[in-house]
């Protein structure tokens, strides 16, 4: 009699647990195209990798990265979050006129789980004027924070010729030393690959946190931290560099792997022509 009933209540759970488990990849595992187009990894033809910077800008961090870029003369990709980008336009005139590509990773950094369209369309519009202002340039690349995403989002990408753009190797280094992040990006090099790096730091939190942040968004986890410091990403950089070049990788902007068309309503914005700089 309970045997039927306990064999129930174990099917109705695992199938349960599997449903999750798909959720959960088709929202959250960065490679995942369940929800709609992401680009992982630049083509596999050639020994370029593209280095992407998350979370800027943030002074003295932002600069000190364009320096070591500029020196090695190696281009990348910043994704940058439109408060702060507002609070630094100069920075992101330097990252256009060096010749790299600027991204969009939301206006305040937060979680886009359970976000509806509006507001998803809020925090990329909000950033896309902020840059646009800034350099005469709109981005078409963008990068959802924490590589998280949900149903609204993608319709509100295409509408505006948005391209989003994940990663294929990671840095870690919210969270390593110098060193390991240095042995973190090597074991992910291959032909292709965007690397995940960060020149700021912006406010995750655990799990209980963003829940909580998402019902009272007055508990301040899409702040930034005070204490945000990216100088272990800038320590490993030269050393990311010379790894790479030894092993014959040329850096170049995921606009170098992605071309673009003009959009329809405006044509390539300014400077940004990928007509130009496009080896891939
Ligand atoms: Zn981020």
């Amino acid at each position: 009699m309970f045997l039927p009933i306990l064999v129930g209540i174990l099917i109705v759970l695992a199938v349960a647990d599997a449903l999750g488990f798909l959720f959960w990849y088709a929202c959250s595992w960065p490679r995942s195209q369940v929800l709609g187009p992401a680009l992982v990894r630049g083509p596999a033809g050639s020994r370029k990798v593209a280095l992407t910077f998350d979370d800027g800008p943030l002074p003295p961090y932002s600069e000190q990265i364009l320096d070591i870029l500029r020196s090695q003369n190696a281009k990348a990709t910043f994704f940058v979050c439109g408060k702060d980008a507002a609070r630094h336009p100069e920075i992101l005139r330097r990252i256009c006129r060096e010749g790299h590509t600027i991204g969009n990773h939301t206006w305040s950094h937060p979680y886009l789980y359970f976000m509806n369209r509006e507001k998803c369309a809020e925090e990329i519009d909000r950033t896309q004027r902020v840059i646009q202002q800034a350099t005469g340039g709109t981005p078409r690349f963008f990068r959802p924070p924490y590589g998280a995403r949900w149903f609204g989002l993608y319709p509100v990408l295409r509408e505006r010729g948005l391209h989003l753009v994940q990663w294929s190797a990671s840095g870690d280094d919210w969270e390593l030393g110098a060193d390991a992040i240095v042995s973190s990006v090597r074991a992910g090099l291959r032909p292709g690959a965007i690397i995940l790096l960060h020149d700021g730091r912006q406010k995750s939190g655990g799990y209980l946190q963003r829940l909580l942040s998402r019902i009272f968004p007055s508990t301040g986890s899409q702040n930034r931290q005070p204490d945000a410091d990216a100088s272990e990403t800038v320590k490993a950089l030269p050393a990311i560099i010379e790894a790479a070049r030894e092993m014959g990788y040329e850096f170049v902007s995921v606009e170098d792997f992605f071309p673009l068309r003009p959009r329809d309503d405006e044509g390539a914005p300014k400077g940004w022509d990928p007509s130009v700089n496009n080896s891939a």
